[in-house]
């Protein structure tokens, strides 16, 4: 199965000179996006993990179903402001403006490792600031996984020289 013919590019999306990747006709079909999971949770085992940390918003749902699979937890990096108790913060640049994101202080046991989830991985900000989250709590990145990574923005790269080990199912 090519999973590219499920994830059809959008120019100008959401603003002028993106190239969106749009995952929802992948998500549609149920063969699909059961493949994809399938193929996720084969490419997680370069890694150790207890947590599976999924990133707002497109990356909760590779995240549920990771971790569904792995058996193992499931903590969300929300957007600001809809976490309840303390939390830690970390702000970065995107591919597309800027954002925050944030863990609560309490829900990772220290040393737990974590592997972070996202559904595209572009210049490599949110899961470098999701990576900073984990280490303010004090828990260990075991490495990312995204569906999808887009190449020319050198996110792996950024990752390596964070330390960090990625893996990507399909690269454009
Ligand atoms: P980055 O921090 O630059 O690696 O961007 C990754 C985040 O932005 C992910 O959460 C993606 O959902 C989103 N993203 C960035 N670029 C794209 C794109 N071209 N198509 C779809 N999502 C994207």
């Amino acid at each position: 199965m090519n999973l590219l013919d499920y994830l059809p590019s959008v120019p100008d999306f959401p603003k002028p000179g993106i190239l969106f990747k749009d995952i929802s006709p992948l998500l549609a079909d149920q063969k699909a996006f059961s493949y994809a999971i399938d193929k996720l949770y084969a490419l997680s085992d370069f890694c150790e993990f207890d947590f599976v940390l999924g990133i707002e918003s497109r990356g909760f749902i590779f995240a549920t179903a990771l971790a569904q699979v792995s058996q193992k937890g499931l903590v969300l990096a929300r957007k600001p402001n809809k976490l309840p108790n303390q939390v830690y913060s970390e702000s970065y640049g995107l591919e597309y403006g800027s954002d925050t994101l944030e863990i609560q202080q309490a829900i990772l046991p220290k040393n737990a490792k974590v592997l972070l989830i996202d559904d595209v991985l572009a210049t490599g900000g949110t899961l470098i600031a999701g990576a900073n989250l984990v280490k303010k709590a004090g828990a260990q990145v075991a490495g990312t996984l995204v569906l999808l990574e887009i190449l020319d923005l050198m996110g792996s790269q950024r990752l390596a020289q964070a330390n960090i080990d990625s893996k990507s199912l399909i690269q454009i």
